[in-house]
């Protein structure tokens, strides 16, 4: 960079890279967001196929579905911190193809840019039914961005039967949403309970037992047929168990599978996402990958967290990266759900416990599930319990294991675990 009078300026190493960020979602925004609150000066490209401003994701299947908040409440920042801070944004535009040789992609309207460090930060696509099945009919949702829950909402009528095909997060709220909002829900888990995926059994008994107290028709192990439709538009559905139900809408959440195409084609390696290693670096040195389209390495694992606080962290140490301090990425995963009244807090990452102990809250309805893994705490799920959600993370934070027993009795003070 050359000063008014011609005099070269002395800038840090890279500065004068530009950086691609492919993506406007949780990700893209805490990377750009760090690097320039690292005072990193390098030009910075966003492109996002989306025509908002990056916004949270979370409200979508909450209070944003409610009508309870509008759009520019879920805006990070608003349009002047872009231009403040110079972040050329492309809104609405896609990339569909990378070119590592001459180190540019290309965007849907055939235009090129050229990058010196490139990040995916793409997400996911929620999956769809198969047409065979009914997918393709009116009436037929999945939700992953603003305009999704703004066609849902509309169609979120009291007295309107709606069919939730999948027992995860994201369908456990929308039925909370839909019951809220005076619906009649009937919600089907092909697998033998719901979040069997990314919660222990004890944690599922919660669950349904609140979403039954709340008058959703919860069937597990019950798959869908299909769809019967009039018109184009769905009108019921044949489920496995041998029923036939009246539905006028269906919400699709039977989980996401990570944008990933771009990259595959570039040659980098992926498997169900970009592998990143623990510094968010792909197969390509000058490819960084981060957020729900990142496979990293966890304990042993690889494994993709769909999550804020993955996101956020992750781009955050990546931003330290492109800035030029090496820092390695150890997840600490928590995540969140609201459903009704109840939040559920969860902090570790439960996959391969082997036992569990649950222990009752001090308010009524309130508790927590602690998993265990060869007689190591990993995770905890509290629900309505903020107390054992702050103490299970520190504890796991920490590698400190408490006494199952003490766990387990109510009489315990979970803040002295902190101490012992
Ligand atoms: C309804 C809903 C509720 C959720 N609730 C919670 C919650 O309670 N707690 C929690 O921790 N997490 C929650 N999540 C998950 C969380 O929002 C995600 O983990 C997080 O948004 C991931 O951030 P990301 O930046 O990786 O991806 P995203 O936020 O999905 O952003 C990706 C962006 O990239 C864009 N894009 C994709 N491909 C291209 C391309 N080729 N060119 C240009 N742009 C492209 C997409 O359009 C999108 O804007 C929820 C997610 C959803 C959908």
């Amino acid at each position: 960079m050359r000063r008014d009078d011609g005099v070269a300026e002395e800038r840090e190493t890279g500065q004068d890279d530009r950086l691609v960020v492919v993506g406007g979602g949780q990700a893209a925004f805490a990377l750009i967001a760090r690097l320039r609150a690292l005072k990193d000066t390098r030009p910075i490209t966003l492109i996002s196929a989306e025509q908002s401003l990056p916004y949270q994701r979370p409200p979508l299947s909450k209070k944003y579905l409610l009508r309870e908040m509008t759009l520019d409440r879920l805006l990070y920042r608003p349009e002047s911190w872009y231009a403040e801070h110079a972040i050329d944004v492309r809104l609405g535009r896609s990339v569909t193809a990378i070119d590592r040789a001459t180190k540019s992609v290309t965007l849907d309207d055939s235009t090129t840019l050229a990058y010196d460090t490139l990040a995916l930060a793409t997400g996911a696509t929620p999956r769809r039914l198969p047409d065979s099945l009914g997918g393709t009919l009116d009436g037929v949702f999945t939700l992953r961005d603003y305009r999704d829950a703004d066609r849902l909402a509309e169609e979120m009528r009291p007295g309107r039967h709606a069919l939730i095909i999948g027992g995860g997060y994201i369908g456990l709220e929308a039925a909370a949403i839909a019951r809220t909002l005076g619906l009649e829900v009937t919600l089907i888990e092909a697998a033998n309970r719901i979040v069997q995926r990314v919660a222990a059994s004890a944690t599922s008994d919660i669950l349904r037992n609140l979403h039954l107290s709340r008058g959703v028709d919860l069937r597990e192990g019950t798959g869908l047929t299909h769809l019967l439709e009039h018109d184009g538009r769905v009108t019921g559905a044949e489920l496995s168990d041998g029923t036939t139900i009246r539905v006028d809408l269906v919400i699709v959440g039977i989980g996401v599978s990570a944008n990933d195409r771009i990259a595959h084609d570039a040659g980098i390696q992926t498997a169900n996402g970009i592998i990143a290693d623990i510094n968010g670096r792909s197969s390509d040195p000058a490819v960084f990958a981060m957020g729900d389209c990142a496979v990293l390495p966890f304990a042993d694992m690889l494994i993709r967290l769909e999550s804020v606080q993955n996101a956020v962290d992750q781009a955050e140490t990546i931003a330290a990266n492109i800035a030029g301090t090496p820092t390695p990425y150890h997840p600490k995963p928590w995540f969140w759900s609201d459903q009704y009244d109840v939040k559920l807090q969860i902090a570790g990452f439960g996959l391969g416990h082997d036992e569990t102990v649950t222990r009752a809250g001090q308010r009524e309805g309130s508790a927590s599930v602690w998993y265990y893994r060869q007689g190591t705490l990993i995770a905890v799920d509290a629900i309505n319990d903020a107390k054992a959600y702050v103490v299970g993370k520190k504890l796991i934070e920490t590698g400190t294991t408490p006494d199952k027993a003490a766990i387990e009795n109510p009489a315990t003070d979970l803040k002295a675990l902190l101490a012992s």
